[in-house]
């Protein structure tokens, strides 16, 4: 039961996410602007805005113009929700024996407002990354000042964070100064300084294999199925985030199921 009240939540936080995503780019306020379809800008009322229902109801088409929304609303919402719960089984189910949560213990609590946080921004980064391949510093400068405060709070040690963060950015920085720019981004170089404020060490460690292997894999599979050709540009950034949740998640198993197999 809670974890469906998680998962509803996530619906939520993913369609502010959207909305996010899409004022990022049209410089939109985010309080004072009402919705509005993006092709014929008719005003959006409560019922068109209902996460992942009204998509349905509407058969995933506007209301007033009848043009197709984009998959991207959907998917936005579900996977938010997704990494909600994912969070809910990893940080709190076993505090909320038969769907009653009594004793959540407050800096667990805490652990995992900060996980939904960093997921909320990292799906930010990651699609519009992924959509206009570009990583702002509005949304991940922020976030490197929240990720600190989280992390400090939940008793990381200051060093750690910032030693993770100079060692990830720094590793973008060679590859940037070696291609005089053409392999990585500034943005990129931003990003990895987040993974390590996020992370701490050595869990962007993970972070920064895992992106590598992401990247690779789902290269080649855009290589043989024809969506990209050899030497496209692919956006990075989408790679890092999406390493970056999966550290979240499991960095410490990982790094345990690793070690364990040397
Ligand atoms: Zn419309």
């Amino acid at each position: 039961m809670i974890a469906v009240f998680v998962f509803i939540l996530g619906l939520i936080i993913g369609s502010f996410l959207n909305a996010v995503i899409h004022r990022l780019k049209t410089k939109e306020s985010l309080i004072t602007s009402r919705s509005k379809c993006v092709s014929c800008n008719h005003k959006l009322g409560a019922r068109d805005l209902i996460p992942v229902v009204s998509f349905l109801f509407l058969k995933g088409k506007c209301r007033y113009c009848n043009v197709k929304i984009s998959w991207q609303y959907l998917l936005v919402e579900l996977s938010t929700a997704i990494l909600f719960v994912l969070g809910y089984f990893l940080y709190l189910s076993s505090y909320c024996p038969l769907n009653i949560c009594s004793e959540i213990p407050l800096n667990i609590l805490l652990v995992y407002f900060s996980y939904i946080t960093f997921c909320s921004f990292l799906v930010v980064i990651f699609v519009y990354d992924l959509k206009h391949y570009l990583i702002l510093d509005k949304v991940v400068v922020p976030a490197i000042f929240i990720s600190l405060i989280f992390n400090l709070s939940l008793g990381f040690n200051i060093f750690n964070l910032l030693l993770a963060a100079l060692i990830v950015s720094g590793f973008f920085m060679l590859q940037f100064i070696i291609s005089k720019g053409k392999w990585i981004g500034g943005g990129d170089i931003r990003l990895g300084f987040l993974m390590g404020t996020m992370l701490g060490w050595p869990n962007s460690l993970v972070a920064l294999l895992l992106a590598y292997i992401v990247g690779s894999v789902i290269s080649i599979f855009l290589i043989v199925f024809k969506f990209k050709k050899w030497g496209d540009q692919l956006p990075f950034g989408t790679f890092l985030t999406l390493a970056t949740v999966i550290s979240l998640l499991y960095g410490t198993q990982i790094l345990n199921w690793y070690l364990g197999y040397l």
